[in-house]
């Protein structure tokens, strides 16, 4: 067919060096003279005519392509096989007959393509592969379990390949066709006339659903989608030291990609439940422990519930006031990115006894009697 083909500047009538706008008047001029709707009489000629300048404008309007084309004449490296026009080709006529001359109903439609809604020309094709949809989830853990690491199984909800059909969609046995309506791009492209002119309008293709394939019997167990919505269990490690909304990402693990794109991601949310025992700041674990006020006065080796469950010994000097801290290096949560770890600190609260027996009561009241009657205040600085 390219040797019958005649030279896209010869069919739109213009000049080599035509600009942009000479070209779109051309083009303008010569689809309304040549739409078919316009020539009842010669329907065939018209169509013919009017593919052709279809065609020459739809490659030179587009610069990339013109100067391809420019290059290298019809078989520029661009187009692939058939080039513009023949198989997989640009401009599908059979849609044409909808379209009306003067057929304004349209008009939102078109504008929308202007102006970045659907049908433009960089909008991508309904067949390339397209990773699936990242997912996010969440899990809750004890203050423990996020000191300790733990392994939680969580289940969602997500969209997966069919097995049944392998993702293809067609009934075992049965095979999948192209659409030939588009050709299988999944597109079709019409030309209306409006107030502006003749307009090319990009819409999906109606007979395949923009799909580019038709699948007459269809799978039963995905409808024909090769997509099945499936509720899955997966074990997550959720590691030592993690902190109240970090998150554990697990490649692959999120919803299936489209035409063999690859899997998308699964993001877990980690939430830590409050401990009523401790706290946490940064990599450091907190927490009150409570003493005697004779063990405060006297000295006293006392028994600290760490957070994995243990019992660390400590020793508190004589005369530790309330609200002491003292640090056991190393006990606290394990850095996520380093290897070392915080430290846990614990605050001295002493205890004033509320309730004292007789034979209490009176050994206090002659210690009493041997300390100073009221300790002075304690000095502050001017700001308090
Ligand atoms: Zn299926
Ligand atoms: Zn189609």
């Amino acid at each position: 067919m390219a040797e019958q083909k005649r030279d896209y500047y010869e069919v739109l009538g213009v000049d080599k060096n035509a600009t942009e706008d000479e070209l779109k008047k051309a083009f303008r001029k010569l689809a309304k003279k040549y739409h078919p709707d316009a020539n009842p009489d010669n329907k065939a000629e018209a169509e013919a005519k009017f593919k052709e300048v279809n065609e020459a404008y739809e490659v030179l309007s587009d610069p990339q392509k013109r100067k391809m084309y420019d290059a290298y004449g019809f078989n520029g490296p661009q187009y692939g096989a058939g080039g513009p026009g023949g198989a997989g080709g640009y401009y599908n006529y059979s849609d044409f007959s909808q379209f009306g001359f003067g057929d304004f109903d349209d008009l939102g439609d078109i504008f929308s393509s202007f102006f970045g809604g659907g049908g433009s020309s960089r909008r991508r094709n309904a067949n390339s592969p397209r990773k699936g949809a990242d997912l996010k989830v969440s899990t809750t853990v004890s203050f423990e379990e996020s000191y300790l690491g733990t392994e939680k199984e969580i289940s969602f909800s997500k969209n997966d390949t069919c097995k049944t059909c392998g993702g293809n969609g067609a009934r075992k046995g049965t095979t999948v066709e192209t659409c030939k309506v588009c050709n299988g791009t999944g597109k079709t492209v019409q030309v209306t006339q409006s107030l502006f002119g003749a307009v090319q309008t990009q819409r999906v293709c109606t007979a395949c659903s923009g799909k580019g394939k038709i699948i007459k019997d269809p799978c039963p167990d995905c409808k024909g989608k090769g997509i099945v919505r499936k509720t899955v269990k997966i074990k997550v490690k959720i590691p030592e030291g993690i902190d109240e909304g970090q998150t554990v990402v697990l490649k692959g693990e999120g919803e299936t990609g489209e035409n063999g794109g690859p899997k998308g991601d699964l993001y877990i949310v980690v939430h830590v439940k409050p401990s009523n025992l401790y706290t946490r700041k940064a990599e450091h674990v907190l927490c009150d422990i409570p003493i005697t006020f004779t063990g405060a006065t006297l000295g006293t080796e006392i028994e600290i519930p760490m957070v994995n469950g243990e019992k660390e010994k400590y020793k508190i000097p004589e005369g530790t006031q309330t609200g002491t801290k003292f640090v056991v290096k190393g006990k606290g949560f394990k850095s996520l990115t380093g290897n070392w770890r915080g430290d846990f600190v614990f605050t001295v609260v002493v205890q004033v006894p509320k309730k004292l027996t007789h034979q209490q009561r009176e050994i206090l009241v002659e210690l009493a009697k041997t300390m100073d009657e009221q300790p002075n205040p304690k000095k502050k600085g001017i700001f308090g």
